[in-house]
């Protein structure tokens, strides 16, 4: 059985940056399980997993385009200390949802001055060129209730 549309794959990887930094990693954890054609991992290494079998290994360099996106400058906002009402002692390194022209987002406080919170809207891995080696470790089918759900049920994946 090989890695195809609504099949739920199972893979170890590791994530590294260009200087051979790592980011994420699964190796002291379970594999990850994904629903294939469903846009639940970034789409240039779903591309790359089509037609794979089980101990199948590969190294994937995914660019900005096909990984978390470019960096947005346009996502970089100052925005009065009056809208984080509720919020005690705002400060640099903070999580917020935010509700933006591009729909709902999170976005990292990068800066208070004063009355001023810098917000960034971009993913923390936008513009980075993403750097995976895989294994692909389980394959099988989806049910039919995965596939109407768009992810992965059970062990690793949804719990509900
Ligand atoms: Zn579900």
């Amino acid at each position: 059985m090989s890695i195809t549309n609504n099949s739920v794959a199972s893979f170890h990887y590791t994530l590294k940056d260009d200087d051979g930094n790592t980011i994420d990693s699964s190796q002291d954890q379970e594999p990850l399980p994904y629903l294939h054609g469903s846009g639940n991992i970034v789409p240039g290494l779903e591309r790359e997993l089509e037609g794979k079998v089980v101990g199948d290994k590969l190294s994937v360099i995914v660019k900005p385009a096909d990984g978390y996106g470019e960096f947005d400058e346009s996502l970089i906002q100052e925005l009065p200390k009056a809208m984080f009402a509720g919020v005690d002692d705002i400060q640099a390194g903070m999580d917020f949802h935010a509700q933006t022209e591009h729909g709902q987002q999170v976005v990292t406080v990068t800066k208070v001055d004063g009355d001023t919170v810098t917000v960034n809207g971009n993913h923390p891995l936008a513009g980075k060129n993403l750097h995976f080696d895989i294994e692909v470790t389980d394959i099988r089918e989806a049910s039919a209730e995965e596939i109407e759900h768009g992810h992965v049920h059970g062990p690793g994946g949804h719990q509900h």
